[in-house]
């Protein structure tokens, strides 16, 4: 059953699932787990975790999840599997088949700190907003603050990042406004994963403006899903993370197939 897969997706799907070599690329929150208020209450849908759990299970097929969230926080709330390769802080911090973790130059770490002072000041004024440590930053989130108190927090932010740490890589998402002395994207740990696992064919989903950065990295024989509303690159679209979750259902069906 496709369910409400249209019929261009779905055989996208069916020709992706016949790749030699597959590699199953997913952002966690909004397009896995439904978005909420609490970042830590976040959980894949249980759909969409035994979809992942059954595309992991499959000869070459590699599952990674390419997140906004620093690593630890990742690992906490999408419980991976264990063979998944895991790209954290929008591709600061990486898991592959070895132990995480990332190194900062001094240069890096001395930005960190007064990007730190930076953000607390803003924070401090903006009731409700308040700042997460990132491996190589900081996200000012806003989520259940008034729009007006969270886009003058964000401006407020904007300003005085560039003004001190005009290098300082700045990324938008619903709710958060990030900041990173490193500049990798969610397109970088695409390329990344894609080569180091030596896939043959990519999909790539994700329901977030930072997503876009990995919907370019794909080409021709790949796959993106945009999961919900507004613009985007990605040649396909689900409404929620239930579409996300039968679309990974569709695809573990197909590509079981091909090895049974
Ligand atoms: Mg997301």
């Amino acid at each position: 059953m496709s369910g409400d897969i249209s019929s261009g997706l779905a055989s996208a799907i069916r020709q992706l699932a016949r790749s030699e070599r597959l590699l199953v690329a997913l952002d966690f929150d909004g397009t896995l787990a439904p978005l909420v208020d609490r970042p830590e209450d976040a959980r894949a849908l249980p759909e969409a975790r035994d979809a992942v759990e059954r595309l992991a299970a499959l000869p070459e097929t590699r599952v990674a999840f390419i997140s906004g969230r620093a690593m630890a926080s990742l690992l906490e709330v999408a419980a991976p599997p264990a063979s998944a390769l895991l790209s954290g802080s929008h591709g600061v911090e990486t898991r592959l088949d070895a132990e995480p973790g990332v190194e900062l130059t001094e240069q890096e770490r001395a930005g960190v700190l007064r990007l730190r002072e930076i953000l607390e000041g803003v924070a401090a004024e903006h009731p409700g907003t308040w700042v997460e440590v990132k491996p190589a930053g900081f996200a000012l989130h806003s989520r259940g603050v008034a729009a007006d108190v969270a886009a003058s927090a964000n401006a407020s932010a904007h300003e005085r990042v560039v003004a001190e740490l005009p290098d300082t890589t700045e990324r938008h998402g619903s709710n958060v406004l990030e900041f990173s002395v490193r500049s990798t994207t969610k397109g970088d740990a695409v390329r990344m994963l894609r080569e180091f696992s030596r896939a043959t064919a990519v999909l790539f989903a994700g329901d977030d403006v930072t997503d876009e950065d990995g919907f370019r990295a794909l080409g021709d024989g790949d796959l993106s899903l945009k999961c919900g509303g507004g613009d985007t690159s990605a040649e396909f679209r689900v409404e929620d993370p239930s579409g996300v979750a039968r679309v990974l259902a569709l695809l573990a069906e197909e590509r079981a197939t091909q090895y049974s």
